[in-house]
């Protein structure tokens, strides 16, 4: 009952509640913070909320010319300095251990180039004079898993590929999160979208996001085909440390050395 008079009041249905020390006066007192999720299924309260903050910002935000001026806490010398702070962490790491970041043999690496710090697009402009900055609208759908008939289920089971079909659903949201990131990384500014996933008949996800400035077609094909490629590797259907699992389990938490395996 509760859940249905915080949905019918718009307030959230999950609120986290935590407690808050005043600074100033040492007193305690207990703060119930809204879930802010962006589901319906988890918080139908926040999701609205959400949904409505974010079609504001795009219609307020899509069109700009310009961006918006950053917080203090981010403007160009932090950043600057962020920056150099992860070079010299890299740099430290990369001389203690081999990093195990190791791509796919057969898959050409993307280009990378540096980031300008805008999010505004592309300008083009025509020999009268006007000028466009072209937005996209994109489409991302997992590839065939077998012939489907209208309403969505295999035309022949036994061939359909169930298995991957299953596998890609699972690792979705993973996807969708490496795809932006190398569209960041290749596209040379801070890409904006709103994007929303929607269930195809065959009940693959599918993503429908629509995208501030024009980003070349090749380059979304190279990242959506290394994207694919990179969250399916390596294997994950043959157990690696299976024996070394078994060893940690034998092993006392006061004992110094490895025990041997019984019968070896
Ligand atoms: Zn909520």
């Amino acid at each position: 009952m509760a859940h249905e008079l915080a949905v019918a009041q718009k307030v959230c249905v999950r609120p986290l509640v935590r407690r808050v020390i005043d600074q100033v006066d040492g007193t305690e007192s207990k703060v119930a913070l809204p879930c802010n999720s962006t589901r319906e299924d988890v918080c139908p309260s926040c999701a609205d909320k959400n949904r409505r903050l974010r079609m504001q910002q795009c219609a307020e935000g899509w069109h700009r010319t310009d961006d918006p001026e950053r917080l203090v806490l981010a403007d160009a010398e932090t950043l600057h300095q962020f920056d150099d702070d992860a070079g010299d962490q890299v740099e430290d790491e990369g001389a203690r251990r081999v990093r195990s970041t190791r791509r796919r043999d057969d898959v050409p690496d993307l280009p990378r180039v540096p980031c300008e710090d805008r999010t505004v697009g592309r300008a083009f402009e025509t020999p009268d004079g006007k000028i466009y900055r072209p937005s996209m609208f994109l489409t991302l759908t997992m590839p065939s898993y077998g012939p489907v008939k209208a309403n969505g289920t295999p035309l022949d089971p036994s061939s359909y590929n169930y298995r991957r079909a299953a596998l890609d659903a699972l690792h979705f949201p993973k996807l969708v999160d490496r795809f932006w990131q190398h569209v960041r990384g290749c596209a040379g500014y801070r890409v904006q979208y709103f994007a929303a996933v929607e269930p195809q008949k065959r009940l693959a996800p599918h993503l429908h996001a629509a995208v501030r400035g024009a980003i070349p077609r090749s380059l979304l094909r190279q990242i959506m085909k290394a994207t694919y490629a990179q969250v399916w590797w390596p294997a994950l259907d043959r157990p690696v440390y299976v024996h070394r699992c078994e060893l940690a389990a034998l092993r006392h938490p006061t004992q110094e050395s490895w025990p041997r395996p019984a019968g070896r």
